[in-house]
């Protein structure tokens, strides 16, 4: 989003006030240029024969988000069976869906067998289990380096007790479950988290990845996982992709020339993709001042953007119906009855009851990870696409508060004798 002129832009100009209007708020917008922006940033990093970038829907799962995906040329990355059925029903071939699992049952795997993606194993005793149902079915190994990454415990998946991969400590075992069943393994994988600010923790991760890499002889792909770290603020330190697109594309193609073959070089990232690109808006219900702060009380909580409570996580807060207020320090807080602080002693243009503040970075794991909580419905998403905008989820109902629940006739009883 650029201020131009006093005003709040989307990418072609869409004013994202007149989507508020329009859609009503809450809303998710989602400007698809940045997406784009984004997706090309991460091919044009790198310098191999065989690249994919493969997109990890659960960041944002909107069929829609996906489909465009798609059209940029992305495979996809799904941690769950439905996650595997939406990306097919938003028109991607199962070959180009890898399924990375974790402490899923058998039968899910199976689930999964049967729509033809491929599937990626992280724990030795499934693999065993697998691979004595399906010798014939190519696998990948999800592998665990022991990086430490991300700033948050909570995000940080590689370390050394983390429940994440086959820890690349226990290869022997690897080997010997492989040799006793058969299985061909055609890939490597690993991702050790969110937040990686440094291309050399990166690299380090990797070279233990290329020399398991080495005892395997049948590989098609490696699949570094993702962690990339985007900017939440001003000053904010991002992934430097370029940079590691440099280092591990030299790396990479000195691999597979003493490999003998051209692997495929496999990323997927959530939040280096959609992160930016997303925005979540929301009203002011209310102006309050106590004896210490001024809290602004908006129209949302954490029941539609948890993030800040979950993580800790920054997001950058604007008031974009005076953009060009005078800044004054606010705390920006949620209606649910709980604590659901969105920043705390924020500067932001002056603020009146009624003005629509947008959260920055709302595009990963924003919307997905929404809920009903204190019965509130889920807001609306739209997607930025051309100059036009494009409702891809709408606003939740009463009846979809109620869809599921099963009225006991016996509770009925008591409403109608009143
Ligand atoms: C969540 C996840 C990703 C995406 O991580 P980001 O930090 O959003 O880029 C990639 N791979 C796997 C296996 C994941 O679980």
């Amino acid at each position: 989003m650029q201020l131009e002129n006093g005003k709040y832009l989307l990418s072609g100009g869409v004013d994202p006030l007149e989507l508020g209007k329009k859609y009503q708020l809450p809303l998710y917008i989602y400007d698809s240029a940045v997406m784009k922006r984004q997706y090309d940033r991460m091919m044009n990093a790198f310098d191999v024969p065989k690249i994919k970038v493969n997109y990890a829907c659960k960041a944002l799962s909107n069929i829609n988000v996906m489909s465009l995906f798609k059209e940029f040329g992305a495979g996809l990355d799904t941690v769950s069976v439905q996650e595997v059925e939406l990306g097919l029903k938003a028109g991607f071939h199962p070959r180009d869906i890898i399924y990375t699992p974790n402490c899923v049952s058998l039968e899910e795997i199976e689930e999964a067998v049967a729509l033809g993606v491929r599937i990626n194993i992280d724990n030795t005793s499934i693999l065993e289990q697998f691979g004595q149902v399906h010798p014939d079915i190519p696998v990948c190994i999800r592998i665990n380096p022991h990086i430490m990454a991300g700033g948050n415990t909570k995000i940080s998946v590689g370390h050394i007790d983390s429940k994440f991969g086959i820890s690349f400590h226990q290869m022997p075992l690897v080997h010997r479950i492989v040799e006793a069943t058969g299985l061909k393994v055609e890939g490597l994988h690993m991702h050790t988290g969110s937040g990686i600010l440094d291309a050399d923790v990166f690299l380090s991760g990797a070279e233990i990845l290329l020399n398991i890499a080495t005892e395997f002889h049948d590989l098609d792909y490696l699949d570094f996982g993702s962690g990339f770290k985007v900017p939440y603020k001003e000053g904010d330190v991002e992934t430097n992709i370029e940079e590691l697109g440099k280092k591990i594309s030299k790396r990479f193609r000195h691999f597979c020339k003493e490999y003998g073959k051209d692997l495929t070089l496999i990323f997927e990232p959530g939040k280096f993709l959609v992160s930016e690109a997303g925005y979540f808006l929301a009203k002011v219900n209310v102006i309050k001042q106590t004896t210490s702060m001024v809290f602004a009380g908006i129209d949302s909580g954490l029941n539609h953007l948890i993030r800040p409570m979950f993580y800790d996580a920054y997001h950058e807060i604007s008031n974009i119906s005076n953009p060009e207020g005078k800044k004054r320090f606010y705390t920006v807080v949620g209606y649910i009855c709980e604590t659901d602080t969105f920043g705390v002693n924020r500067k932001i243009a002056e603020i009146h009851e009624g003005d629509v503040l947008c959260l920055h970075n709302a595009g990963a794991y924003c919307f997905t990870m929404s809920s009903n909580y204190n019965s509130r419905f889920r807001p609306a998403e739209v997607l930025v696409y051309e100059g036009k905008d494009y409702l891809i989820r709408k606003r939740e109902t009463m009846e979809d508060l109620l869809k599921n629940q099963v009225e006991l006739p016996v509770f009925q009883k008591v409403e109608s004798a009143r």
